[in-house]
């Protein structure tokens, strides 16, 4: 881009900015209003098809086969990179939108909305944008099996931001595995004939005692918590069956790979001891690690200064495993914060989700809509930015 299309391209943005708002806000508050649960996004999945076709995006519902995601395309008609805008719009069970991945989704579809409108001032430009619908951030996380299916194999880069307290930059999340285990022994009479039966619960409580042994020796990235999920009937009678449930989570797949085997090992040595037999599962999706592209990031921090949004935090600290993680080992991915709240406000409360539809709310999303068109802008205009972003993956990737 020329320094003149650039000065053209910022007069346009605050343009188009303006005028796609009443749509994202009706957007916006359609979702806040209809909150449903992971994969049960119907409402909102179909509001988001919608507006991107009204807009002239090519639309494909039930992508991959799962009936609440979506794929809408905008094609310049000339080949070149294909960008990406992930939405969420799934709600927690008797909140609402406490996560506002209401305003995440908007601010995903209004981002491939507003990038598409640029390059109407940009009529050489080759490429497509891509908005992605990915259901069930907060319970299946779709984008990992989106990942498996190949939903990001032929994506340059994908973006996306979500809600938060404040303007935070992308940062890292955990690799995780869900870990189920299923202690059987044999019921008998607790008080009269306790030696016939076989204790599925001390097997499980063994366990707990062994992984909490384990603990010492793992690095601090680490961390593993479970519940007993079922623990016998009746204090009168052996329990013939009891089950464990824990997350194990690592900053890395790499740990992961290595400390998985010795909590199944802790699993089976409590097995042993009761003399209970055990079954091991994997109760939900593995999600793996979010790695940053800080090629990426800096295209996006150096959009939001133009934004009026300097100064962004450094990355969160402290907080678990994201499905976006799995979008990452497939390209390059940016998953930054922004603010909707003027103080202070923790998610997943009903004072977060109504945040989400603040006016400080459609500040960031302003905001964060510039930053991210301009940062898609520049992957379709700039070889030479495309190249460093693809570089940094593939150097991640190689090891
Ligand atoms: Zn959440
Ligand atoms: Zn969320």
């Amino acid at each position: 881009m020329t320094e003149s299309e650039k000065d053209s391209i910022q007069i346009a943005l605050k343009a188009a900015i303006s005028r796609l708002l009443p749509e994202l806000r009706t957007l916006n508050e359609y979702i806040y209003a209809h909150p449903e649960g992971g994969n049960e996004e119907r409402l909102a999945a179909a509001a988001h098809c919608t507006l991107l076709e009204a807009h002239g995006f090519s639309v494909e519902r039930a992508y991959l086969g799962l009936e609440t995601a979506f794929r809408a395309v905008f094609d310049t008609g000339r080949p070149g990179p294909a960008l990406a805008f992930l939405a969420e719009y799934d709600a927690l069970p008797g909140l609402g939108h406490g996560c506002a991945h209401n305003l995440l989704g908007t601010a995903s579809s209004g981002a491939g909305l507003l990038t598409a409108a640029l390059l109407a001032g940009l009529p050489d430009t080759a490429g497509s944008i891509v908005v992605i619908g990915t259901p069930a951030e907060e319970t299946d996380g779709a984008k990992v099996l989106m990942a498996e299916r190949g939903a990001f194999d032929a994506i340059d880069a994908a973006l996306m931001a979500h809600p938060a307290e404040d303007y935070f930059r992308s940062g890292q999340s955990l690799a995780m595995d869900a870990l189920a285990f299923r202690f059987y022994g044999k019921a008998a009479h607790a008080a009269a004939c306790p030696e016939e039966g076989i204790n599925a619960l001390d097997a499980c409580i063994q366990t707990f005692n062994a992984i909490n042994a384990l603990r010492q020796h793992c690095t601090p990235d680490v961390r593993i918590h479970g519940i007993i999920s079922q623990g016998g009937l009746a204090a009168n009678i052996i329990p013939d069956f009891a089950e464990a449930r824990f997350y194990v989570r690592a900053a890395r797949r790499k740990t992961l790979r290595e400390l998985i085997p010795r909590v199944i090992r802790c699993a089976e040595s409590g097995a042993l001891a009761a003399g209970a037999r055990l079954e091991v599962s994997n109760y939900e999706a593995s999600y793996d690690e979010l790695q940053t592209n800080q090629a990426l990031q800096d295209l996006y921090l150096a959009n939001m200064g133009r934004m009026g949004i300097v100064g962004i935090q450094e990355a969160k600290k402290g907080f678990g495993s994201l499905d976006a993680g799995n979008v990452s080992q497939k390209c390059p991915l940016i998953h930054p914060w922004f603010r909707i709240c003027d103080q202070p406000l923790p998610a997943h409360t009903e004072a977060f989700r109504d945040a989400s539809i603040s006016e400080t709310a459609y500040e960031g999303l302003q905001a964060v809509l510039g930053g991210l068109a301009l940062t898609a802008l520049d992957l379709l205009t700039d070889a030479e930015a495309l190249r460093k972003v693809r570089e940094e993956f593939e150097q991640q990737h190689s090891v």
